[in-house]
């Protein structure tokens, strides 16, 4: 198969004094200035409410950038019946065809898009310069552009095998009905895979981000419009979860479900799926991605420089809000006052502060529900005893939902912050006797119901072996002398088992197998 052999999206780097760098400055400005109003796009119309919902940066809530028209239960039903009417001529159309459509808006974002997408995130989600550009730009470029390569792969099986007088083949068709895609408010990049996955391999789409995420969502529209895909391939709308739910879930044609989002909200979905089962025509595809509580194992062998660099970039970075972002470490004892000492000396030169001034590294929480859990967070271990707070510990909302990075020592590997997931610039660290290794690997693979991502900072490579396996179960994504966060597309499959999803690997053949239901015919010759 023809298909161009994707090479992953360069990051750029912002530099003082850059071309990009001024290009994204200007791109900020416009978009404070523009004020938007954000319409929902049901079969390629631009759809307004009278329900208007202000857009505020969460780093300068004070501000308004724009508003999004909320929808309503007759938005879904029309959303819904758009996806099924656009289905027939879209599934019609040439693998290649479709492939052509998601290529060119790979190509519009990483060039005259790239700035207006950087932005909204940075401003709608409050994510640095560097963090929305490895988003929003680079990855779900390739989350679009390797799809295709692995569409290509699945189109170019093998066929199965045919003995003389028969001819056996197996036919790649979408599913029959619409998929819902239900997208998380922390990447861009996963707000634009979901639905055009399952897109890209022919199926219809009803797609509701979070509303967190609608501001650099809509530019998502704009690029998928600009790039030709048919009206009501992907219809994009605003409505509250128990809206959608109810009409999704009741609907005969309801076909699949690709989720990243939190595990209380997955398994909801699935009971109202089971509940619902026998109203479908199929038995709908249940993907979905949902929490973590991810760890980093430093061992006394382990290099402590590399150690300091995975724990504070795995930990803080955008907030400690990526489900891959680690939140409890584990640290041998005769390492610790060193770690202990690095780890305080850089985190001591973290800015915090909103994304505009592009030295800050550390920027807003997502909004105040999450500030004031937080912060709760921070208060409750500052009243206990038994823990230290050895870096950071202070919050401040009044210009944005600002949280220090923050560490807490405790003594307990079964600590609160240990064991429940935070999604926040929060790190417990338990420091472990060196002779207890072993049971160390114990406790981490028994603290949480999650496993998404690990890692294990050692140079002996005895040590090497013996926690990728200890921990084979505990980590769908796992780094050895690395930060458990920043999984490249192509290069690190991304998924996590047990309470953090089904383990089917964005951007990668796995999981677009699910946006298939393949035929088998056989001709007798
Ligand atoms: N793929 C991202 C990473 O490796 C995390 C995705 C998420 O937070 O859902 O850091």
């Amino acid at each position: 198969f023809n298909v161009p052999a994707p090479v992953n999206e360069p990051v750029l780097s912002y530099a003082p004094g850059s071309r990009e760098r001024s290009l994204l400055k200007e791109a900020i400005s416009i978009a404070y200035s523009e004020q938007i109003d954000i319409p929902m796009y049901i079969g390629g119309k631009e759809i307004r409410s009278d329900k208007k919902v202000e857009i505020r940066p969460p780093h300068n809530h004070q501000q308004v950038i724009g508003w999004y028209n909320a929808g309503e239960k007759k938005h879904v039903q029309q959303a819904i019946d758009a996806a099924l009417a656009a289905k027939e001529a879209w599934e019609a159309l040439a693998w290649e065809q479709r492939a052509a459509i998601f290529l060119k808006a790979a190509d519009l974002i990483a060039g005259p898009y790239r700035y207006k997408i950087n932005a909204a995130t940075m401003l709608g989600q409050s994510k640095n310069a560097y963090q929305a550009e490895i988003d929003s730009a680079c990855e779900l470029i390739d989350f679009l552009r390797f799809n295709v390569k692995y569409m290509a792969e699945i189109y170019g099986q093998q066929p199965p095998v045919s003995p003389r007088g028969s001819w056996n083949r197996l036919e790649q068709r979408p599913l029959e009905g619409f998929v819902f895609a239900l997208t998380p408010f922390n990447f861009t990049a996963i707000a634009g895979n979901l639905p055009t996955s399952a897109a890209l391999m022919g199926n219809v789409v009803v797609w509701k981000p979070s509303n967190a995420q609608i501001y650099a969502a809509r530019v998502i529209m704009e690029v998928l419009i600009e790039a030709g895909l048919p009206d009501g391939v992907i219809n994009l709308i605003y409505v509250s979860g128990p809206d959608a739910g109810d009409v999704i879930f009741n609907h005969p044609d309801f076909s699949g479900i690709h989720f990243t989002g939190s595990t209380g909200v997955f398994q909801d979905i699935w009971k109202t799926i089971g509940n619902n089962i026998h109203k479908y025509k199929s038995y709908p595809r249940i993907v979905g991605e949902t929490g973590g509580k991810d760890y980093i194992l430093v061992h006394g062998s382990a290099d402590l420089q590399v150690a300091n660099t995975a724990i504070l970039r795995g930990a803080f970075e955008y907030q400690g809000q990526k489900c891959s972002a680690a939140s409890r470490v584990y640290i041998a004892k005769s390492v610790w006052p060193e770690l202990r000492q690095l780890m305080q000396r850089d985190l001591a030169t973290f800015k915090v502060g909103p994304v505009e001034d592009f030295s800050n590294f550390v920027n807003a929480v997502i909004d105040e529900k999450s500030f004031n859990m937080l912060s709760k967070a921070i208060d409750d271990a500052k009243a206990d005893d038994s823990v230290e707070i050895i870096a950071g510990g202070s919050y401040d909302k009044s210009k944005g939902y600002f949280i220090e990075p923050t560490v807490i020592v405790t003594k307990d590997p079964y600590y609160i912050t240990m064991c429940d997931e935070l999604f926040g610039p929060i790190l417990t660290v338990h420091v472990y006797d060196d002779e207890e290794f072993d049971k160390i690997l114990n406790v981490i693979d028994n603290t949480s119901i999650y496993a998404l991502t690990g890692a294990v900072i050692a140079r002996d490579r005895y040590v090497i072996e013996k926690a990728t396996y200890a921990l084979r179960n505990s980590a769908g994504n796992f780094y050895i002398n690395d930060k458990c966060t920043g999984a490249v597309v192509g290069q690190q499959p991304f998924g996590g088992a047990r309470g953090s999803g089904t383990n089917d690997k964005a951007g990668s053949m796995i999981n677009l197998l699910f946006w298939v239901s393949p035929r088998t015919i056989k001709e007798t010759l």
